[in-house]
């Protein structure tokens, strides 16, 4: 595949390698945020491609993965509405709230949809005039454009029968919430490629200089993931810190701006509850005034339902790099990708999916 395979290169990746071993002389911890990142590291088996002096511990860069039980109530809620039909991404359907998940709501005879875009939930709405359609939107920066877009067009076109359940969260508050947080030491991040594809990487240089942590924007490819960590050790090493561009194929400085102007005209930024986190001060995106109609919670008064995330499942223990996934007694055995007790083992971007998908079978007979 053209512009990939030289991604997947062995023998890029294995000179990278013997450059991160030259240039390392004591123990380091890098954090890649994104869970895509996470997957490729597990997928690739980059691990073992690293001196043991490194040791990578993973984000909470799963959309799905931190996206709480309260909102997973409300989706429910609003699916069990007469009239209503709610649309996401497949992997919401599957994320465990307090009473059950989404699929769980549709056997009962609720009318939920999967959707591969919020452009497909405006079509269903379009399509069924009669009915309430509400599109659950969940992600990072990446996802939010099309959001935006998807509600300028309901408005544009006139469309009351369209409405959003909106829990976009933010990565710049969570890194700091990590960089601020007693328990945790982290040397140097690894910024997600497709984040900064949108929002540019200026946001983090303020984060860097406080921290004083290197932090370098890298893609998803394993040449990419090794390029980023070889930059980050260099500058660990060097007592550097500030931000770098590893990712430069797809990411500039400054973003993609329309993107970006996009989202500022529909979003406004707002406190967000993470999963097993908790509340994170302006960490979120919500509907702007302007847009305010759209959002279902007003619209369908959701805003009393709080629920707290009491299963057993470690996730913030897990989406905060605190442990890894075969560290929780549920791993492998009471949860599994086919019976997943928490967000991590459903979400294609989790930690626990990951470790499961790719390690599980070292360890089973
Ligand atoms: S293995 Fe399952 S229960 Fe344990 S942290 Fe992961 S998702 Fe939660």
């Amino acid at each position: 595949m053209k512009h990939v395979d030289e991604y997947r290169d062995r023998e890029l990746a294995a000179r990278l390698s013997a450059r991160i071993r030259s240039a390392v002389s004591r123990p380091w911890m890098l954090m890649e945020i994104c869970g895509g990142q996470t997957h490729a590291i597990m997928k690739y088996g980059i691990t073992e491609l690293l001196p043991d002096e490194i040791t990578m511990i993973h984000g909470p860069g799963c959309p799905v993965c931190v996206t709480p039980a309260e909102m997973i109530e409300k989706a429910i809620a609003l699916a069990g509405m007469e009239g209503v039909i709610l649309t996401s991404f497949g992997d919401m359907l599957r994320v465990p709230g307090i009473s059950g998940d989404l699929l769980s709501a549709r056997s009962r005879g609720a009318d939920v949809r999967m959707v591969y875009s919020p452009l497909d939930a405006l079509r269903v709405a379009e399509k069924n005039r009669g009915s309430q359609v509400v599109f659950f939107a969940v992600g990072f920066e990446t996802t939010a454009p099309a959001v935006a877009l998807a509600v300028k067009e309901a408005r544009r076109g006139g469309l009351s029968n369209f409405s959003l359940l909106v829990s976009h969260v933010l990565v710049p508050p969570a890194m700091q919430a990590l960089l601020s947080d007693p328990e945790m030491q982290i040397d140097g991040f690894l910024a997600a490629g497709h984040v900064c594809t949108v929002m540019g990487y200026r946001e983090y240089v303020p984060i860097a200089e406080k921290y004083r942590v290197p932090i370098v924007v890298t893609g998803f490819e394993p040449v990419d993931i090794l390029l980023g960590i070889h930059t980050c050790i260099e500058m660990l090493e060097r007592g550097h810190f500030g931000v770098e561009n590893a990712y430069t194929r797809s990411v500039r400085e400054e973003g993609t701006p329309r993107a970006r102007i996009l989202m500022e005209e529909v979003f406004e930024v707002s406190d967000r509850n993470w999963r097993g986190i908790g509340l994170l001060p302006s960490s979120g995106l919500s509907l702007s005034g302007e847009y305010a109609s759209f959002d279902a919670c007003r619209r369908f008064n959701l805003e009393e339902i709080h629920e707290k995330d009491d299963t057993p499942c470690i996730a913030g223990s897990i989406l905060t790099g605190k442990k890894k996934p075969p560290e929780c007694p549920s791993f492998g055995k009471e949860c599994t990708p086919e019976h997943p007790r928490g967000a991590p083992m459903v979400s294609s971007e989790g930690a626990c999916a990951a470790y499961y998908r790719y390690q599980h079978h070292k360890n089973t007979p």
